[in-house]
């Protein structure tokens, strides 16, 4: 099978339709089931054998091969589900990680998952690419930050419907899959490159409440917790959140994870929003050992890690639009940051951190921008040359930032 290149407008890279990068091509899968610490390791094997050996996780929880090239992208596919890993063949919807084990779950969100997915199946051909549905049980592991066109969060008082970013109303278990594909339909008559807040510009939040019968939005319930660190399960076991410094790890590193897992017992893996990798179903006497080692391999085990406030894309040379090496100078830069959030970003696009930072480092054709608590789009408050810069956010985090 040969690989198309994903080229659309807006398209979204995936295993049969890679995109280019300035490392290669990059292929992106939603498994639609936790992985074996086998599957994970086949998983390192094919980064190294078809990409550059480097993984990643997304802020959304989806895993990502680098460095794949015309020669090895084609075939990727069928490598994958020879590893036994199955991925959406309907309309992906992004689900909490736990999904189903969850010890604070509200609501088992796999069967309205599946209902959406497969309901929406015919109508994905006719949808903008990234047009997007997540399905929160209302856990540990939250997905209320995350951009959608259509989020479904278990709360309190049953389930809430939020359309791009802003309450809709409530929905009862019964009704939430026929609702959801109902406003995907009418997504999709838009046309194909129509997201959801057009539509609630165009027809009213009111109306559209009215029009679907459904009750008027009561206040966000939680926020959850970082999936970084240690949880443990309504089971009795415990999952070790790992968090990826810049949403990357290297096969090499993830082979010795993995074998830390076997060891550890383990039971299975699982990405999850938050550029994190939940290692699931330890025994509770066996996760002190296996965070240490994680630790040692340099991954992050501590939610209050100072990288876990540090964003930064992909950056040169992997990404062609960057005018900085984001991960250099973001490490760099780790140390001086004093629990304040950083966002190192290659260009104004900002793909790696959509909400503000305290300081947000943002590469311009004229120099790096430095913008204090926005985004990398903002207007920045100075802008430095390149050769300059460390010097130049040393002195902003100490004076200004302080
Ligand atoms: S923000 Fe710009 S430089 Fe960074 S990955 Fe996105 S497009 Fe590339």
């Amino acid at each position: 099978m040969s690989a198309r290149l994903s080229l659309r407008r807006g398209a979204c890279p995936s295993l049969p339709e890679p995109m280019q990068t300035g490392d290669g091509l990059l292929a992106r899968l939603q498994p639609l089931a936790p992985l074996s610490l086998d599957q994970l390791a086949g998983l390192a094997r094919l980064a190294v054998e078809r990409g550059n050996g480097v993984l990643e996780v997304t802020a959304r929880g989806k895993l990502q091969l680098r460095g794949l090239t015309p020669a090895t992208a084609p075939g990727l596919p069928e490598a994958v589900a020879a590893l036994g890993i199955e991925v959406p063949q309907g309309f992906p919807v992004e689900v909490s990680a736990l999904a189903g084990r969850d010890p604070l779950q509200r609501v088992d969100p796999r069967p309205l998952t599946r209902a959406i997915s497969d309901g929406a199946a015919p109508l994905v051909p006719h949808l903008a690419p990234k047009a997007s549905v997540v399905v929160d049980g209302g856990g540990l592991f939250r997905l209320g930050g995350l951009k959608a066109d259509i989020a479904v969060s278990a709360g309190e008082r049953g389930l809430s419907l939020a359309l791009a970013g802003t309450p809709l109303g409530e929905v009862t278990p019964h009704q939430a899959a026929a609702v959801v594909i109902a406003l995907l339909q009418r997504l999709a008559v838009r046309g194909p490159a129509a997201r959801m807040a057009e539509l609630v510009a165009a027809e009213g939040m009111e109306s559209l409440r009215a029009e679907f019968g459904l009750a008027p939005p009561v206040a966000a319930s939680g926020e959850g917790v970082d999936p970084v660190g240690l949880h443990r399960l309504s089971d009795g076991s415990v999952a070790l959140g790992i968090g990826l410094a810049f949403g990357q790890i290297r096969a090499a590193v993830l082979d010795e994870l993995v074998a830390a897992a076997r060891r550890a017992g383990v039971a299975h893996a699982e990405p999850a929003a938050g550029r994190a990798l939940l290692l699931v179903g330890l025994a509770p006497e066996a996760a002190p050992a296996l965070r240490e080692a994680a630790a040692g391999l340099d991954l992050l085990t501590d939610p209050e890690d100072p990288r876990r406030r540090v964003y930064a894309c992909a950056g040169q040379p992997a990404c062609a639009s960057a005018q900085l090496d984001t991960h250099e100078l973001a490490a760099t830069l780790v140390p001086l940051l004093g629990g304040r959030d950083l966002h190192v970003s290659g260009c104004p696009k900002g793909c790696a951190h959509p909400a503000k930072a305290a300081l947000t480092i943002v590469g311009l054709d004229e120099g790096a921008g430095l913008v204090v608590e926005g985004t990398p789009r903002a207007m920045p408050a100075r802008l430095v040359p390149v050769a300059q810069l460390r010097e130049a956010v040393q002195e902003l985090l100490q004076k200004d930032l302080a």
